[in-house]
């Protein structure tokens, strides 16, 4: 191996950098060259691709956002677009690509893979919806900032004695809301996993007020529907003074944690060893604090589930 490429794709993450700067150190520290491949796959099919050195990847570790630039690219969905990839990764003399995103961008890794350009799968995104990996890089510092504003939110909701409902991200997999929920202390947490039923989320609020409870949090994944909607039918049938946020783009945003730094370098080198190896077709994980590597191809056949003990523990806190 004495070239490898490396993109981000799909949906920003924080930690994505630190990703790509173990990827280009790892790397360099074995004697490969590291080329950077800008927007995504877009990118790639535009041959918008250039060699990192040491220092290209220099005070990025702190940064949010990624300095590869991400793009959404329809045209990869095709073969065409795929083999057009293919060529350029050739004009380089690229043998291998590390792919940082999310299911969106395995689905990429794994087309490449299987035209037999081998590509290491790391997992970039705040949902931390990728099978084969407890925690995807992102979704700590996500969850962190769901939690700041949470707590924000409830000093003002203790104030002034209403009900908040908070809207988060995750289209299908309700981590966000169930790890922000349970850290936040909310009341009631929505996530598309487990749709609870209007009456119960009614009645939960209800007993809260007659117990004395002075106000209420309540989370809601936007998988769900949408946290306005969900405001405005909880006002109606309670009459309680119902306030909506939704948090929005803030939460791909931010300085990485620790724990996404941390995680970032240790995948990101995780993936240039396999190359190193020559494992192709490979995604890199975290299970139970082991770095783990499963086939792509295999890893995306299964679905991400919610840890269902979480949930209800969730439930019986918020009693
Ligand atoms: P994420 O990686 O965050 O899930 P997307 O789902 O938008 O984000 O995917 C990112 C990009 O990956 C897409 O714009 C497309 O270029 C590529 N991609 C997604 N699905 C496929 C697929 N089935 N085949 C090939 N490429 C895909």
């Amino acid at each position: 191996m004495k070239r490898i490429g490396v993109l981000t794709s799909g949906g920003d993450a924080p930690g994505m950098n630190a990703a790509v700067r173990a990827v280009v150190r790892k790397a360099i520290y074995h004697n490969i060259e590291v080329f950077g491949v800008y927007r995504g796959y877009a990118g790639l099919i535009e041959g918008d691709i250039k060699k990192l050195e040491i220092g290209s990847v220099g005070d990025i570790i702190h940064r949010g956002g990624t300095m590869l630039y991400s793009a959404r690219c329809e045209e990869f969905k095709t073969r065409e677009g795929q083999l057009k990839g293919i060529e350029q990764l050739n004009k380089h003399e690229i043998e291998a690509l590390v792919v940082i995103g999310g299911d969106g961008s395995y689905q990429g890794a794994k087309k490449l893979t299987e035209h037999g350009f081998p590509c290491i799968g790391v997992p970039g995104t705040i949902d931390n919806d990728i099978p084969g990996t407890d925690f995807t890089i992102g979704f700590d510092t996500a969850l962190n900032t769901v939690i700041d504003a949470i707590d924000k939110i409830r000093d003002t909701a203790t104030s002034h004695e209403r009900t908040y409902v908070i809207e988060v991200m995750g289209r299908h997999a309700g981590d966000i809301a169930l790890w922000a929920g349970l850290a936040g202390g909310a009341e009631t947490i929505l996530i598309p996993e487990a749709k609870d039923d209007m009456k119960e989320v009614l009645a939960r609020l209800k007993r809260g007020t007659e117990r004395g409870k002075k106000h209420s949090i309540i989370i809601v994944a936007e998988g769900v529907g949408s946290g306005v909607e969900f405001g405005k039918k909880i006002e109606e049938e309670t009459k309680f003074e119902t306030r909506v946020s939704v948090l929005g783009h803030i939460q791909r945003g931010g300085s990485p944690t620790a724990f996404d730094r941390v995680l970032a370098s240790r995948l990101g080198a995780r993936a240039v060893e396999l190359l190193i190896d020559g494992h192709g077709g490979r995604c890199v994980g975290i299970q139970q604090n082991i770095l783990v590597d499963h086939d792509i191809i295999e890893a995306l056949s299964q679905t991400h589930t919610i840890d269902k003990k979480m949930y209800n523990l969730s439930k019986e806190l918020s009693i």
